[in-house]
Order: C-alpha cells, then sequence, then structure tokens
C-alpha cells in the first residue's frame, strides 16, 4: 500500500487528489494547519479515511513530524494562501507560506529521505499566475515567467525551488503549472464560485444583483477532478519534469456570466452586474491561455470537463444548496 502526504488538504484540490488517492487504494495522510481549524470538520466528512495530521508549511519542525509518522512515498504540495487579491495585502505571509514553505517542505522531504533520495516523490503545485504580465500566447513549460502579484511571485520561487532539488539532489520532484480550475468546491472568494453562487441566489429571488472587477480578463477554466489525475501521473512517471496543466481555451469574465446566467433561464443580465473598483487589483494577468501539448504526449492526460459543462455543474450545485439553505 502506497503513502501519501497531502499539504492543503482542505482545499477543494486537497479533496479531490484524496479521493483520487483513496480510490487507488493509497494510505492518505493530510497536513491541516492551526488551531481549531474549521474545515476540519469538512475533511472528516468528506473524506473520512484520511488520517490528519497538525502541521504549517511555515514550521519546518512540524513537516518533519508529519512526514516521521506519514512516511510518504508520495508528497502532494498543494498547500499556499492561493488567493491573488489577498496576496497585496498580505505579501509577507504569502511569501512565507507560498514561497518559503515549498521550501521548509522539499527540505523536510530531503531529511526524512536521508541517503535513499529516490524512495520520495514530490509534487509542487505550481501556477499559471507565474505567467503574469504574458509573454508568449499560449503559454508552455519554456515561456519566460513575469509574475503580476506577491502571489505569482512567491510561486516563481517554489517553482525553481523545486527544480533545484531536482537538479541539486536528483530528487523526484515535479511541478504542475496549473491553470485555474474550478469546481462546485472551489472558495466563493474565486470569481467562478462567486458567480455561480450569486446567479443560483438571483434566480431564486435571494438577492438582487452582483457586483464584480474586471469583467475584460481572461482565464483558461478547467475541472480540478480533472487536474488532480495529472498531479497523480506525474509522479507515475520515470523522470521528473514540469508539466503546463490547461484546457487550451480562454473565456473572458463575460462569457462566465454569459453561461452562468443561461443556466437559470437569464438571457439579459446586464442590469443584474455592478461593477465596483474594490474588486479590481493593482496589477492584472489580462489572458492566460495554457499550451498543455507535453502533459497529452507524455503522461496522456486531457481533460475531460469542457468550460460550459464546467459552470453549469458549479451553478446547478449551487441552486440545489442555497435551495437547502433557504429551506426552498
Ligand atoms: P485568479 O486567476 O487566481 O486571480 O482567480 P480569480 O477567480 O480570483 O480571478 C479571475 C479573474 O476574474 C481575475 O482577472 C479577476 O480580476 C477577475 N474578476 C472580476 N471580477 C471579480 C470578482 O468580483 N472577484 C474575483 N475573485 N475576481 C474577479
Amino acid at each position: 500500500m502506497k503513502r501519501a502526504l497531502i499539504t492543503g488538504i482542505t482545499g477543494q484540490d486537497g479533496l479531490y487528489l484524496a479521493e483520487l488517492l483513496l480510490s487507488k487504494g493509497y494510505r492518505v495522510f493530510g497536513l491541516i494547519r492551526g488551531q481549531n481549524n474549521p474545515k476540519y470538520e469538512l475533511v472528516e466528512r468528506t473524506v473520512p479515511a484520511v488520517t490528519l495530521l497538525t502541521g504549517d508549511l511555515t514550521d519546518l519542525s512540524s513537516l518533519i513530524r508529519a512526514f516521521a509518522v506519514a512516511q510518504p512515498d508520495e508528497v502532494y504540495n498543494l498547500g499556499a494562501i492561493s488567493f491573488v487579491a489577498y496576496s497585496w495585502d498580505n505579501a509577507h505571509l504569502t511569501t512565507d507560506v507560498t514561497g518559503k514553505g515549498v521550501l521548509n517542505i522539499l527540505e523536510a522531504a530531503r531529511l526524512y529521505a536521508g541517503d535513499n533520495i529516490e524512495s520520495i516523490r514530490f509534487y509542487q503545485a505550481s501556477s499559471s499566475e507565474m505567467y503574469g504580465k504574458v509573454q508568449q500566447v499560449p503559454q508552455s513549460e519554456s515561456t519566460l515567467l513575469w509574475p503580476r502579484s506577491p502571489y505569482g511571485v512567491a510561486k516563481v520561487f517554489g517553482h525553481y525551488m523545486t527544480i533545484n532539488y531536482r537538479e541539486s539532489y536528483g530528487m523526484h520532484a515535479s511541478s504542475g503549472i496549473l491553470f485555474n480550475h474550478e469546481s462546485p468546491r472551489r472558495g466563493p472568494e474565486f470569481v467562478t464560485r462567486k458567480v455561480s453562487q450569486a446567479v443560483a441566489r438571483i434566480s431564486l429571488g435571494l438577492q438582487d444583483e452582483i457586483v464584480m472587477g474586471n469583467l475584460d480578463s481572461k482565464r483558461d477554466w478547467g475541472f480540478a477532478g480533472d487536474y488532480v489525475e495529472a498531479m497523480w501521473l506525474m509522479l507515475q512517471q520515470d523522470e521528473a519534469d514540469d508539466y503546463v496543466v490547461s484546457t487550451g481555451e480562454t473565456h473572458s469574465i463575460h462569457e462566465l456570466l454569459d453561461v452562468a446566467f443561461n443556466e437559470v433561464g437569464i438571457n439579459e443580465w446586464r442590469d443584474l452586474v455592478k461593477q465596483d473598483p474594490r474588486f479590481l487589483r493593482p496589477a492584472e494577468v489580462d489572458l492566460l491561455i495554457g499550451d498543455s501539448a507535453k502533459a497529452k504526449n507524455r503522461l496522456g492526460w486531457t481533460p475531460k470537463v469542457g468550460f460550459h459543462e464546467l459552470i453549469s455543474m458549479m451553478v446547478k450545485n449551487d441552486v440545489a444548496e442555497q435551495k437547502a439553505l433557504a429551506n426552498l
């Protein structure tokens, strides 16, 4: 029975990955942060077979302890402060967790493996936010990185540190450059879930309008459930490497609103959407579109759920959830 340690177990990717690994017969350990973490119960309810260990990416000794208990064959570092807009207000904390946290967990892995470095395989959750002010369209593994937020800068540090451990110590350390990926489990601070929740509430008469930021930016949105398969596949290869994981399609926030409102039968939504500078960012990533040819050719990975299906799934889920919450 293989053993896996997942950081960021409370997020959408952590939950989907835990389900995938459990279905493959893994013993799964999840690192959970902080006293009285309100998400503890969510993880226990969703994936009760996962063993939760207390630890923090900023605390190396807690990671060393987690490795001693989990004795993992595979480590998936999904933990991060992941909301881009928040990272300007908390740049140091984002750097410590999302950036230096990667160094901490790589170091914990190296110390744990000792002379037997090939006994451990490591996955780093890199991000399309690293492309920022995009230098090439579409973006591939060799596109110059030009991050546009403290979050993106921290992710670049983690990305290169992962490559550095691979090259310096021969660690099987891979990095997945994942483009935006969403699901009904996505946090409501992200734009897809914000829209799916608001559209559901508007359709049920529970809310009048939705207040948004920049409607012109474009993202390459995929389904998180598909993307965790790519993570696992990377660690099953003979050689560690870096892979872009994306759909290769890009859509604007306008299109997102179109699809979401259409799902509940509203075709004319302009009057229902207000814009507020509060949701604009000091610097914006305008156009993300990924070239995942390498993942397709080497891993045999392709996304299954398309944009329309994804947004429809999220809106349907939120309609059901909001109905239940409002006792409708
Ligand atoms: P990100 O790509 O990791 O920053 O994911 P988000 O889902 O937070 O944002 C995606 C894009 O949607 C960005 O270009 C935002 O500027 C844009 N956007 C427009 N309005 C909103 C909003 O109200 N909330 C969020 N989160 N993003 C918005």
